[in-house]
């Protein structure tokens, strides 16, 4: 069971609490991303594990109904194992999901696996006909180039900021100029792109100028942000726009909330009093 304190930013450890999480969203009118928690896989048993989850997921988002798609990470799909390894079993996924009509997200994890996530987000995206998307990350100096190689892919982009500590020899380390390259990034999409763009952000500049440049394009556009985090946000901008949370849950839950909380103090003070009771 996750506690209370985590209960904010994680939806529980079972996928039909996950469910239930994308259900109630979906009331308000916000779509959900659903993650199954886990990375950095170094044998196949949790990969194998993770993948048939993912196998029932998509089945049990079909049959419900729900307005929800998944998202998985490449190591936890196998990536350490082997580019081979994370090809087979990311194909895997993305056809259930595909048989199911359910969109499969790929998420990015650090510079060291960037090549090879781009490389399987390609091959499924062709494969399934675009009903994959892979998430690119603005402090890394080399996104200007995938972003202009994926403009005529199949497929969708989610923009985030990026989460991982990265060398100043390929990223943007200072916070201004990763919201340059995020800002620059963004016009470029809506340019270039016809729809399919995803502004992962919860940041309102972010966001207002993601709207701006819809009026001026007139480029498709969704916006996603993390459960916990700036909800009502979410809740009004989905009167407007295509708004989805992404909701992890699962049995790994802490390694993911100790990463809320280490990321901005009013996370940390929210966790403080929801133990302290007050
Ligand atoms: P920040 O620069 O952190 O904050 C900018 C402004 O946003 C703040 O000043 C504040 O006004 C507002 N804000 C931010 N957080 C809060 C808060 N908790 N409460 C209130 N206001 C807040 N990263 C990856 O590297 N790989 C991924 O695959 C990935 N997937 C993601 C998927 C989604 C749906 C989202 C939303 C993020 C994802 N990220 C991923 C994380 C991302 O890279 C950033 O680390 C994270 O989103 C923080 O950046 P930000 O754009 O939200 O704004």
């Amino acid at each position: 069971m996750v506690p209370p304190v985590a209960s904010r930013f994680v939806a529980g450890t079972t996928p039909a609490e996950a469910l239930e999480r994308a259900r109630r969203l979906n009331e308000r009118n916000v779509k959900a991303i659903v993650n199954l928690l886990g990375e950095h896989y170094d044998d196949r048993p949790p990969v194998a594990a993770d993948v048939a989850e993912y196998r029932t997921l998509v089945e049990d988002i079909a049959t419900s109904r729900l307005e929800a798609c998944i998202s998985v990470k490449p190591t936890q799909l196998g990536l350490g194992l082997g580019a081979d390894v994370f090809r087979r079993e990311l194909a895997d996924v993305a056809a259930a999901a595909a048989d199911h009509d359910v969109f499969c997200w790929i998420d990015m994890e650090d510079h060291t696996t960037t090549d090879a996530t781009l490389e399987g987000f390609e091959e499924v995206a062709r494969a399934h006909d675009g009903g994959v998307g892979v998430c690119l990350q603005a402090n890394l100096k080399r996104t200007r180039e995938d972003v202009e190689r994926l403009a005529d892919a199949p497929g969708k982009i989610r923009l985030v900021k990026g989460a991982y500590d990265e060398p100043a020899s390929i990223a943007y380390r200072d916070h201004t100029e990763v919201n340059r390259a995020y800002e620059e990034l963004l016009e470029y999409a809506f340019e270039r792109y016809d729809g399919g763009i995803a502004v992962g952000s919860h940041d309102p500049a972010m966001i207002d100028r993601a709207r701006s440049l819809h009026e001026e394009y007139g480029t498709d556009f969704e916006i996603q942000m993390l459960m916990g985090v700036r909800e009502d946000a979410q809740y009004d901008l989905a009167e407007e726009y295509d708004v989805w949370q992404y909701v992890p849950y699962g049995g790994r839950w802490l390694s993911y909330f100790a990463r809320r909380v280490a990321e901005r103090k009013e996370n940390a003070l929210f966790a403080a009093r929801a133990v302290l009771g007050r």
